[in-house]
């Protein structure tokens, strides 16, 4: 390291004098002339510096005041030296902004007699600029030379040209992370997986004495936000040992060898520090399955994934380092690395369910002033598909919501608010009462009347012309928690309630009318017929599966979607999409003709309050027809 810098120093001075040497001799002109208005100005050292206007400056001329003018800027400013006969004749140095570099200043300067000089646009003091020009090239050469020096003592052939990210320690170590089990609630399972860890970690003799090999390697396995991060921070915070960090797309950068340089880095670190444990997030960005994706694969990321299955091997499981990876992407992983001796332990951390997510309220609302009334449950029962994150945001944005409007605790108003906010977006401006507000109010009421009337559709929890992020109004139901399997019939209702709001606009207002607000809702049924026929096999073409589900064109370990479908196959999975759809609007329109008269009450209602709850919904419209049951609860969070 010294060596390698005095060597450069050596480099660097002559360089440096040479283009020393070089601005002097170029600058000397310019020196030179400094040095004379130098000497003019201690002629004149008692002048103050005023300012005037130009048309003042030019009186001054013609009056015959004026003895020396210095233009700067362009010709945007200029230093005139003028005398004052008022105070005997005594010398003035005084600022005028000049309207650009104009000829005829010039010309009646010369006319005048009167000295002037042009001097150069300069942005920066004198100084500093001798400073940057020298800076520039020094850094360019310096970085040259760095650059060759490396390059000539790594013996490691044009790969490891470049190895900028050995200075770079990237990857973050807690001494104590401060979490423990009781931070991570609702995933009971992979905790209890986890616990085992813990006893890795803090008493190894227990497994090696009965001669045990010890795991080196867990993965995690779970969508984003489930608290994948915060059990292994949890792990190291049980057992008291330091936790290693670095996530999986800090490893890649645009150099070839840098991520595996870190790599070693980081197993160098850790086994300094054992026992410890080492998290490598989002694993995924570097243990791709190799070779995959078009265009061949991605050196970069293949020698840090090689490098880091070396390492992996290279300790042996007993030395007090385990290793913990999270992804939400385990089928696209390197089957090389769940081998055993690697990560050969697998722990899914999933969404959580209604129980799982109460309890993470539960820890979330520990620092949190709840209102009395506030029940838990009900939140939890209004968040189905919400993750840890999802739910540690909600309460924060709640609270943040009470803090806005003066409230001393955080009531279910603000609580349902923030949950609207977090699924659709921010609150916007109601519409003013007019035919699209009209339009908007049929549609969304022709989705809560399909979703109603259909036994098998999940109840209405409110309806609103209040619009939220892109939509411009919103129908909202209550799913169903943790229902693991759906019916035909359940697919059937929701891509009928889906299209109840094309469907109504169609009814009400003429085909003509229709607008592209039932853009998503189509989309959404077009998937939905399409998975029917395709994937869950009821359709007439029978339980056949008839595409794989993977999308991952160029990113798995398929390189292409399957195309083993023949076009005439295709072409009947087409016409069954379509005659499903076709067949689902038809009933639609149907509902929505049957029920105009209770549409149009309806309607009349969400205008003028703009928001309908389910409970309100429903008792209007079994006023004019009656309703199935739904053997359900309808959850009623708000009061509005
Ligand atoms: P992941 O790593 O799975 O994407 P994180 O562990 O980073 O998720 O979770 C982000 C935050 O969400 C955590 O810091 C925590 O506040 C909260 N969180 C997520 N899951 C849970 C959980 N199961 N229990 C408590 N809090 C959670
Ligand atoms: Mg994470
Ligand atoms: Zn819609």
């Amino acid at each position: 390291m010294n060596q390698r810098w005095r060597s450069i120093a050596l480099w660097v001075l002559p360089i440096g004098m040479l283009l020393l040497l070089s601005w002097q001799i170029f600058g000397a002109a310019d020196l030179s002339k400094d040095l004379k208005s130098n000497q003019a100005s201690a002629v004149s050292r008692n002048a103050a510096v005023t300012r005037m206007s130009y048309g003042r400056f030019l009186d001054y001329i013609n009056a015959g005041r004026v003895t020396s003018v210095d233009i700067y800027e362009g010709g945007q400013k200029a230093i005139v030296e003028a005398i004052d006969p008022d105070l005997d004749n005594r010398v003035q140095k005084i600022r005028v902004d000049l309207p650009g570099l104009a000829p005829d200043l010039i010309n009646k300067l010369k006319e005048e007699g009167i000295s002037f000089d042009i001097h150069p646009i300069k942005s920066t003091p004198p100084g500093l600029g001798i400073l940057g020009n020298l800076l520039f090239p020094l850094i360019l050469i310096g970085g040259l030379i760095l650059l060759a020096r490396r390059s000539n003592s790594m013996p490691g052939g044009p790969g490891q040209a470049m190895q900028f990210g050995k200075t770079k320690a990237r990857f973050a170590m807690e001494a104590d992370t401060g979490v423990k089990f009781d931070d991570v609630a609702g995933v009971a399972e992979a905790k209890q997986d986890l616990e085992e860890v813990v006893t890795f970690l803090k008493q190894p003799e227990k497994f090696t004495s009965v001669g045990a090999q010890i795991p080196k390697g867990v993965l995690l396995v779970g969508p984003p936000g489930t608290g994948k991060t915060l059990l292994a921070k949890a792990i190291a915070g049980e057992a008291g040992v330091p936790f290693f960090s670095l996530s999986g797309s800090e490893f890649v950068e645009m150099f070839v060898g840098v991520g595996a340089s870190r790599v070693r880095d980081l197993f160098k670190r850790a086994k300094e520090n054992n026992p410890c444990l080492i998290f490598i997030d989002e694993i995924d960005a570097v243990g791709r399955q190799r070779g995959a994706g078009i265009g061949g694969g991605n050196d970069e990321r293949e020698q840090t994934l090689n490098q880091l299955l070396t390492e992996m091997d290279g300790f042996e499981g007993n030395n007090g380092i385990i290793i913990i990876a999270a992804t939400n992407r385990p089928d696209v992983l390197d089957s090389a690395l769940m081998r055993p001796g690697r990560f050969d332990r697998q722990v899914m951390v999933d969404a959580p369910d209604i129980k799982g997510r109460l309890s993470i309220l539960e820890v979330h609302s520990r620092n949190k002033k709840l209102s009395e009334n506030l029940s838990l449950e009900s939140i939890a029962r209004r968040t189905p598909g919400f993750t840890g994150a999802d739910l540690a945001n909600l309460l924060n944005e709640a609270a943040i919501l009470t803090a806005r409007r003066r409230k001393d605790s955080i009531s279910i108003n603000e609580v349902d608010d923030a949950v609207d906010r977090i699924v659709a977006g921010m609150e916007g401006q109601p519409l003013t009462d007019g035919r699209s507000k009209r339009l908007i109010a049929y549609h969304e009421v022709g989705h809560a009347l399909i979703g109603t009337l259909l036994k098998a559709h999940d109840p209405v929890q409110k309806v609103t012309v209040i619009p939220r992020g892109q939509a411009k109004g919103l129908t909202w139901f209550s799913p169903d928690d943790d229902q693991m399997l759906i019916s035909r019939a359940q697919l059937k209702a929701r891509i009928m309630g889906a299209l109840g709001g094309r469907a109504a606009e169609d009814v009400v207002f003429g085909r003509e009318e229709v607008t592209t607000g039932a853009g998503g809702d189509i989309q959404q049924v077009a998937s939905m017929a399409r998975q029917m026929v395709t994937k869950y096999g009821m359709s007439d073409l029978g339980p056949v599966s008839l595409e794989g589900d993977s999308q991952e064109v160029f990113l798995g370990r398929d390189l292409m979607t399957r195309s083993d479908i023949s076009d005439a196959i295709s072409r009947q999975i087409d016409e069954q999409v379509r005659d499903m759809v076709k067949h689902c609007y038809k009933e639609t329109v149907s509902i929505v003709e049957n029920n105009r008269n209770a549409m149009d009450k309806l309607v009349d209602i969400l205008i003028e309050k703009e928001t309908i709850d389910g409970e309100e919904f429903c008792k209007v419209l079994s006023e004019y027809t009656s309703i199935p049951n739904k053997d359900r609860v309808i959850p009623i969070l708000s009061s509005k």
